[in-house]
């Protein structure tokens, strides 16, 4: 009766059993523990409740509702608008031991007929859809069987990247609004979960109403990524091609991927990192829309099976891929909001080691970015209103993004603010390491400052502004300070004003930090658009009026920066994690870490998938700490399941028997 629909519909509560759950996820994915939030999504999705999960990318969204899946009976949906991460998710549950399919416009008329048809006939556990299919008559009239007496059950339908419903993020998909509908026109309802990993408030609030949740349970699990190490870095062009190429070189074993702006950008620096490891015996590749598809699929998928450790590639790079072990993730241009940066960034570090994220940026990235948003015509879908409101919305994710380059605070904190998050109420947040500043894990909690008081220089910026709210931009501002005499001020009479040349004796750079510092402390503001103007804030208007109160220092940079060198090879971690075992080894780890990873090659390609699909590096790391000897303590090994250890376990077993063998006496 494995398949058979349940006509007398939900019991509320009565079907959760923690302990099938755990038994759901030790049998198929091999993990001993639910992750913090993820027990509580499963149990809401099982005892019949909507859930809302907010949760970082490598939070573990997928086992909150594969786990549930692969334990209601009937076939249980998942609307997922990346139709390239579908055939991964597949493959991994494949190999998991699961019966998963998906539907979507890769595969024939005829491949998708017999998807169909052998979903009706109950035989999948999970299908996942790209959220047009669900507009589709001849995909509602299957669903609406299914779901209607007799038919096999849709017990839940999980939304992922929910966020795309909403207008206020930035991904809206007209598409993600069918949804609802979708839901409302079968015969019986499902449970509906929604996951995200960029969700604001306002976002937040969008899934719940325009999705039709159901008093839904809400899991926040924080936004915290504590494995990520932050950095920014402010570098002119010629600055940032050169840091890439240490960095890279420095790096050549480890997986990173590097982003830039433009395609041409991407062509050129590839050009220049082939060139430079080259020698080293280290591939390079790239990747954006102007490349072949077969150009594509090579480099796509030279990354994925480790043949390529680098990537040059325009930001949407990254998005249907689901590999574990990027170590790095370098942005050589700022993007255009903290959403997209934090969803790049993420990319690093998904398998929970550390990794590290940088953000070389300059000014002109944003002034590139603010002509780019005005001159885009908008979505075609969308009226004209919404495309106004759309257009303002990036403005104002810009300027945030501006602030993050910008701040001289901890980047963590600057980040989970952004995403309205105390640092105080995460679940499983990790405190930071004690005598450390701020999180102890960015550049500027990890580079010294010294404060610089600037209090009068503030007062005739602010004086000044005071007096031309809403006219000019900030560069223009620090050059009446600063006395500059440049035609546009002569002939704005600028040189006549009281302020003019006030600061002449501050180096410029000093009255430019004081504007930005103004503005990111709210004693300015800065008007959205191209040409953005300075106006005064409610607390620049408060220090003026209250002169003898008002005390303003800004951050700088210490000569020498704090040398910090998060993204750890795997190497290195094996000897950490060895140093604590006390265990007899009999060989080194390190190579029988080599041994391993070049069998897991060898099995990925003859089942013609990613290494990854067979087994993480962390897993691979387990098995050379634990040197399981049985199938038993195979089976503790974090990662192996009962499916993996039929399918794989005699193969390490053996390597790691032989490798003992050599290296015993
Ligand atoms: P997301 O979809 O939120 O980005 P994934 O579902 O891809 O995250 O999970 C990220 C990584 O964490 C994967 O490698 C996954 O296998 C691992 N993972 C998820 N849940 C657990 C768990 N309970 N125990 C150990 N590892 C887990
Ligand atoms: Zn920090």
């Amino acid at each position: 009766m494995a398949y058979s629909h349940q006509s007398d519909g939900r019991e509320p509560s009565a079907s959760y059993a923690p302990a099938a759950a755990l038994d759901t996820l030790k049998r198929y994915f091999g993990y001993s523990s639910f992750r913090p939030g993820q027990e509580r999504m499963v149990s809401a999705i099982l005892s019949g409740c909507d859930a809302l999960g907010v949760m970082p990318t490598g939070a573990g969204k997928s086992i909150c509702y594969q786990v549930p899946a692969l334990m209601l009976p009937g076939l249980n949906l998942v609307v997922s608008p990346l139709v390239s991460l579908m055939a991964d998710q597949v493959s991994a549950l494949k190999a998991a031991g699961a019966r998963p399919s998906y539907l979507n416009s890769t595969l024939t008329p005829a491949q998708q007929n017999t998807v169909l048809k052998r979903a009706s006939e109950g035989w999948y556990q999970i299908m996942y859809v790209a959220p047009e299919r669900l507009a589709d008559p001849r995909f509602l009239a299957f669903a609406r069987a299914a779901a209607g007496p007799g038919g096999i059950g849709i017990p839940l339908v999980a939304v992922d990247e929910a966020h795309c419903v909403s207008q206020w993020g930035q991904d809206f998909r007209p598409s993600y609004l069918e949804i609802a509908s979708f839901v409302a026109a079968l015969p019986q309802r499902p449970v509906l979960a929604a996951f995200t990993a960029t969700a604001t408030e306002r976002v937040r609030a969008d899934i719940s109403t325009m999705l039709g949740l159901r008093a839904p349970q809400t899991v926040t699990t924080g936004f915290d990524r504590p494995n990520l190490y932050f950095e920014v870095q402010e570098l002119g062009d010629k600055a940032k091609a050169a840091w890439v190429r240490d960095y890279v070189r420095s790096h050549a074993q480890e997986s990173g991927i590097v982003y830039c702006a433009t395609r041409k950008k991407v062509d050129e620096l590839a050009q220049d990192l082939m060139h430079e490891l080259a020698p080293l015996g280290v591939r390079v590749g790239h990747y954006h829309a102007g490349l072949s598809i077969e150009e594509r699929r090579v480099n796509q998928e030279g990354f994925i099976t480790d043949a390529i450790p680098v990537i040059v590639a325009k930001n949407a790079f990254g998005m249907g891929i689901d590999k574990p072990n990027v170590r790095y993730v370098i942005h050589l241009n700022a993007p255009e909001s903290i959403e997209a940066y934090y969803q790049e960034a993420g990319r690093a570090g998904r398998d929970g080691d550390p990794a590290g994220c940088v953000l070389l940026w300059n000014g002109a990235d944003f002034n590139l970015r603010r002509r780019l948003i005005d001159r885009d015509p908008g979505d075609v879908e969308l009226d004209e209103g919404q495309r106004e409101q759309a257009k303002r919305n990036r403005f104002r994710l810009l300027s945030q993004m501006e602030g993050y380059c910008r701040t001289t605070d901890c980047l963590r904190a600057y980040i989970l603010r952004y995403f309205g998050e105390d640092e105080r109420d995460r679940e499983g947040a990790s405190p930071a390491p004690a005598g450390a500043r701020g999180c102890g894990n960015c550049s500027n909690c990890l580079t010294p400052f010294e404060a610089d008081d600037v209090t009068e220089a503030a007062r005739a910026i602010m004086r000044f502004v005071s007096r031309h709210p809403g006219r000019f931009g900030k560069a223009l501002i620090a050059d009446v300070l600063h006395g500059a005499n440049t035609e546009r001020i002569r002939s704005l009479r600028l040189d006549s004003d009281s302020e003019y040349g006030k600061l002449a004796e501050l180096p410029i750079a000093r009255v430019r930090d004081t504007v930005e510092q103004l503005i990111g402390s709210g004693y300015l503001t800065v008007s959205m658009g191209q040409y953005p103007v300075i106006g005064m804030g409610d607390l620049g208007l408060a220090a003026l009026n209250s002169p003898e109160e008002f005390a303003f220092s800004i951050k700088r940079r210490k000569r020498g920066r704090a040398g910090s060198e998060r993204a750890r090879r795997a190497v290195d971690l094996l000897r950490d994690e060895a140093a604590l075992d006390s265990k007899p080894r009999i060989g080194d780890d390190a190579e029988l870490f080599e041994r391993l990873r070049a069998l897991r090659r060898e099995l990925a390609e003859w089942r013609d998938v990613p290494p990854y699909i067979v087994c993480s590096d962390k897993t691979l790391r387990g098995l050379c700490r634990q040197r399981p000897a049985t199938r038993e303590e195979l089976l503790e090994v974090s990662g192996i399941g009962e499916r993996k250890a039929d399918e794989f376990g005699e193969a390490f077993l053996k390597a790691i028997s032989e490798f003992e063998d050599e290296h015993r006496g």
